[in-house]
């Protein structure tokens, strides 16, 4: 692939393709992680929101490079580079807007796992099912006179690292039960050894 000597977060329409062709490539987690820190605005660190280009060919948010420069007492310049920038000559970098669009719609790119029947975040879970469900599970559920045992995923967390303690704690007893008989088991073949030494003179 051409590798382009401008600046990665200056998207031309010729790195726009290039972009483009990596995506119906379906790119690794990695490269997605790449692409999507290309998108993100360096000052608010969230995706570009009315993405402007400075003359230096830095992005920023539109409200984040204005709020930067209303701090700034004379000069502004870019953030990234500290070149000094006119504000009449940035632009709306209409490209990167546009990619921001696609990219944030990448399947891959949702951070929250969805309830494959509803669509919406799984933010519940659900003790008798043994899974985590989304409030409309719940509604279901409940609507059907089923079991109230639902736990916010924080609480969920909290009741299965309690259960995991106690768990450990079994094991440990067992463990150690463990450990006492094979050193028994350990004494009883020395003995043996020994008995049988004395007694084969
Ligand atoms: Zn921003
Ligand atoms: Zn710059
Ligand atoms: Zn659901």
């Amino acid at each position: 692939m051409e590798v382009s000597s401008k600046p990665s977060s200056n998207f031309d329409p010729g790195n726009y393709t290039e972009v483009n062709d990596l995506i119906t490539q379906i790119p690794s987690k990695v490269q997605i992680q790449d692409i999507t820190m290309e998108l993100h605005c360096p000052l608010c660190n969230d995706w570009f929101q009315d993405p402007l280009m400075l003359t230096c060919g830095h992005n920023f948010c539109q409200a984040c490079i204005q709020n930067f420069w209303k701090r700034q007492v004379k000069e502004i310049f870019c953030p990234e580079c500290k070149m000094m920038c006119q504000y009449s000559n940035c632009t709306f970098n209409l490209v990167l807007e546009k990619l921001v669009e696609k990219i944030k719609k990448l399947p891959l790119l949702k951070s929250h796992p969805q309830c494959p029947e509803h669509g919406e975040n799984l933010k519940l879970f659900s003790k008798p099912d043994g899974k985590l469900i989304c409030f409309q599970c719940k509604d279901v559920r409940l609507s059907m006179g089923q079991s109230k045992e639902f736990l916010q995923l924080s609480d969920a967390v909290h009741f299965f690292m309690e259960e995991l303690t106690i768990y450990q704690g079994q094991l440990e007893a067992t463990l150690k039960e463990l450990q006492s008989l094979k050193n028994m088991q350990q004494d009883a073949i020395a003995a043996y050894k020994v008995r049988s030494r004395v007694e084969g003179l």
